[in-house]
């Protein structure tokens, strides 16, 4: 069994069994044997059942919330706005959505002389059995979030949660039993790091999010089998503030989008970098909202601002990003400790004097920690966001739209905003997915379901001619026409 603790309080609030080989080619043969009829029961009926479980959210929300509180430690309103909110948007959009991305799409038939007249179609099909892996900094976006779209497209899906934060998925699969999922077409296989690799076995297609490091791990794993995978992976995202930004709303946001969520978010501003002119007002600014912020164990809606780190042993990485920081130079200008006392707490850091020799500007340090780099003008921003092995997402603030665009065109990540950050995750139409160390593929959009499928192409020809005018006899003929035909077409002096 896996204890599932409160890492504010210390307090075991769960027991989960670690599921092993037998168990999960036990949940894959319910998952295949229910998917048949899952698929089966078209668009309308699995919407059917993914809007019921959108209305349980809703009636049992203060049962969802605080289960991710108690299982994570982090604040009610972080839970609130990601785990709850997002996934209740997400019920009703992909429930909406699914019938209008997966439709057949026409191909016209001009595209080559051969195939004139005929249908040409492309489908989605289920690939049948699909395995989400999560991380355990949101236990319900981005492990049961991904289960969405895989069921709306009729598939059977395994979710292996983090073994840190287990508690969120079984309460997910209580709720779709309650909404009339036919059983055996969700399972929950809870367990460690082994139980995730050997989910890997049974399943048609992974879709990982976590670390860069076990992502490799998922993706050779995927790659001997040779079923697709899909990778969402760690990010060191940058803020570019322009001397020309609005540094209010700039210093807000980087406070609040490098804290929120304690700054275990995948997609949280991990440094920025400040043109000299607003630099000073910016930094006091961000240090100040900072120091304001209350933290330790949540008591309820409001009681405090940044949780805890939920993976206590994250607190080693977090701390040595600040220390070999401060070794090289750094100040801190606001927290740099772990904070004293019970729970698993690292408190709101704001760090001056980086530069890229420093851990703290390189790799994901995932705490609430902020490093500022004074920078002399925007093309030396553009360089030292894109000088990371990590392509994730980036911000950039200005009020010249025009020139912001022009910046987040040079940024070598999957998404860019301008004057905010993070808000594009919780655009369900818009892809989000990392270049780079940061993954490989995409979630949201039609891209976010049509992974699930397997395409099939269809080409069906209407006409009642005995052959095709190349074949034989006429075959000589013909391809010589067709040659005259290719040339007139496409030769030099039409397309160049
Ligand atoms: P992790 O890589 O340690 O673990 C993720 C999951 O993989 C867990 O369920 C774990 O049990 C499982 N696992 C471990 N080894 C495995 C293996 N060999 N085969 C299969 N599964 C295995 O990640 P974590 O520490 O839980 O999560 C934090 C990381 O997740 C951060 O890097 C963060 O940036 C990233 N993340 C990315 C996104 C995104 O959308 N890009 C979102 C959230 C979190």
């Amino acid at each position: 069994m896996i204890e599932v603790e409160n890492p504010a309080t210390g307090e075991i609030v769960g027991r989960v069994p670690r599921l092993g080989a037998a168990e999960l080619a036990e949940l894959a043969a319910r998952g295949r044997a229910a998917q048949p009829d899952w698929a089966a029961a078209g668009f309308a009926g699995r919407a059917a059942v993914i809007r019921r479980a959108q209305k349980w959210m809703l009636d049992h929300a203060d049962r969802v919330i605080e289960t991710v509180v108690s299982e994570t430690g982090k604040t009610w309103e972080d839970a609130q706005l990601t785990d709850f909110g997002y996934t209740v948007v997400a019920l009703g959009f992909w429930a909406k959505q699914a019938a209008r991305y997966l439709a057949d799409e026409r191909v016209p038939s001009r595209q080559s002389p051969l195939t004139l007249g005929k249908r040409l179609v492309v489908r989605y099909e289920p690939v049948g059995l699909v395995g989400v892996i999560g991380p355990w900094n949101f236990p319900i976006v981005n492990s049961f979030g991904d289960c969405i779209p895989a069921l709306m497209a009729g598939n059977s899906v395994i979710l292996k949660p983090s073994e840190v934060t287990p508690l969120s998925a079984l309460l997910m699969a209580e709720m779709l039993g309650e909404c009339g999922l036919p059983a055996g077409v969700f399972g929950v296989a809870t367990g460690d790091a082994a139980t995730g690799a050997a989910l890997i076995d049974h399943v048609d297609c992974v879709m990982f999010t976590g670390s860069t490091r076990t992502g490799r791990a998922v993706a050779r794993a995927a790659a001997e089998r040779l079923i697709p995978c899909h990778l969402e992976l760690g990010g060191k995202d940058a803020m570019i503030v322009c001397a020309d930004a609005d540094v209010a709303r700039a210093a807000n946001a980087a406070a609040y989008y490098s804290m929120n969520n304690a700054g275990q978010v995948c997609i949280s501003i991990e440094r920025a970098y400040v043109e000299a002119p607003v630099y000073d007002e910016f930094v006091q600014r961000v240090a100040d909202t900072v120091r304001g912020l209350r933290q330790g164990p949540p008591e309820g809606a409001g009681s405090v601002d940044v949780g805890a780190i939920i993976f206590p042993p994250q607190l080693d990485v977090v701390d040595e990003h600040v220390r070999d920081a401060v070794a090289k130079g750094a100040r801190v200008l606001t927290g740099g400790h772990r904070r004293a006392g019970a729970g698993s707490f690292y408190e709101p850091t704001v760090v001056v004097d980086v530069d890229h020799s420093m851990e703290l500007m390189r790799e994901e340090t995932f705490g609430p920690t902020l490093p500022i780099m004074k920078v002399a003008d925007t093309e030396e921003a553009i360089r030292l966001a894109n000088d990371s092995p990590y392509g994730l997402q980036a911000s950039v603030w200005t009020r010249d739209l025009a020139r912001g665009e022009a910046l987040a065109r040079r940024l070598e990540v999957g998404a860019v905003c301008i004057n905010d950050a993070q808000l594009n995750y919780s655009v369900l139409g818009l892809p989000m997915g990392g270049w780079k160390d940061s993954g490989i593929g995409t979630r949201h959009g039609a891209g976010g379901i049509r992974k699930y499928c397997r395409t099939q192409s269809l080409l069906i020809t209407r006409f009642a001619l005995d052959r095709e005018p190349f074949m034989f006899p006429y075959r000589r003929a013909t391809t010589r026409a067709l040659g005259l035909f290719f040339r007139a077409l496409y030769g030099r002096g039409r397309r160049g």
